[in-house]
């Protein structure tokens, strides 16, 4: 069995190791998660390693972003089998912070906020949600100071907020996209798909079959508004018990698109509910007929 990597549950025992690289010329990345790791977080590691010298891997499931009721006491958590796992990609370092290693005046006291890109979409069915992410990440890049981080498309509007978070705060740090790892059936892989119960899951893998049927509608030149209603009845139909959100957006703000046919590029951004668990996904639209000259 390949050796399991280093770990370090101290914010200066991150950071040692990560300056004494950089000071030996090296590239640190830092892939932020929550723990129950799957092929999706284990190909941030890879994308992060074909980019730099060192990965670490921070595993925190952090309390902030969960509301109350939410399923923070329940989120799925197995450290060993977590570094298993991490053993068998290019891992340098494993970041295992306690909540008092995060939070050392207490969940709460400094929270920062995107307001705009915070409150749309996934913040306005979670509005706990995109600060604690915000103030988490903002916190673990300053614990660790990596030169990149790599985050995954899966959770689209995420990314887009710690691009802003890390420009407005003038973070010397390039966050790097990785794209959504899909099991066979086309399912987005995510820690919380452990929830579902075997007739859920059997349904699951649908949200990403219509996602795809609404796309090719979409760059056939249908209106994103028949689109967006046909996917919405489909989904229902399907069996999704609720839906939180089908929104047609342009891909670097998320804001929305209007109601006809589209031009260029947009993001397609779903979520779902199938009893109590939530799926999200999203994907590309790309007319690329009507993306005009480059400038
Ligand atoms: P999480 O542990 O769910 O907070 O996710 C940690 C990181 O892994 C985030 O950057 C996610 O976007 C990314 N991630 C989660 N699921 C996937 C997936 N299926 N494909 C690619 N990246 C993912």
């Amino acid at each position: 069995m390949a050796q399991l990597p280093a770990t370090t549950r101290t914010a200066l025992g991150a950071r040692d190791a990560c300056f004494s690289w950089r000071a030996a010329g090296e590239r640190v990345a830092l892939v932020p998660t929550m723990g129950a790791l799957h092929e999706g977080h284990l190909a941030l590691v890879e994308t992060a390693a074909q980019r730099v010298d060192r990965v670490i891997v921070s595993i925190f499931v952090n309390p902030t972003q969960f509301a109350p009721g939410e399923d923070l006491l329940r989120y799925p958590r197995d450290e060993d089998e977590d570094l298993r796992k991490l053993s068998s990609v290019p891992c340098d370092l494993v970041y295992l912070p306690s909540a008092e290693e995060i939070y050392p005046q207490g969940a709460g006291q400094m929270v920062i906020n995107l307001p705009f890109l915070g409150s749309d979409l996934e913040g306005a069915v979670r509005p706990h949600f995109f600060s604690g992410v915000a103030t988490l990440v903002a916190k673990l890049f300053l614990q660790v100071m990596p030169d990149i981080a790599v985050f995954g498309e899966k959770d689209y509007q995420q990314l887009l907020l710690i691009k802003a978070l890390t420009r407005d705060l003038h973070m010397p740090i390039k966050v790097v996209a990785a794209p959504t790892r899909r099991e066979v059936d086309g399912l987005a892989m995510s820690s919380r798909n452990a929830y579902l119960s075997n007739y859920d899951r059997a349904l699951a893998p649908k949200l990403y079959e219509r996602m795809c049927e609404a796309k090719t509608d979409l760059e056939a030149g249908l209106p994103v508004s028949q689109v967006r209603r046909r996917l919405r009845a489909r989904l229902l139909q399907d069996g999704f018990s609720k839906i939180d959100y089908v929104a047609v957006r342009n891909p670097n703000n998320l804001q929305a698109k209007g109601p006809g046919a589209l031009m260029g590029e947009a993001r397609l951004l779903c979520a779902v509910r199938l009893g109590e668990t939530r799926l999200i996904d999203n994907i590309a639209i790309n007319i690329e007929a009507d993306l005009g000259p480059k400038t």
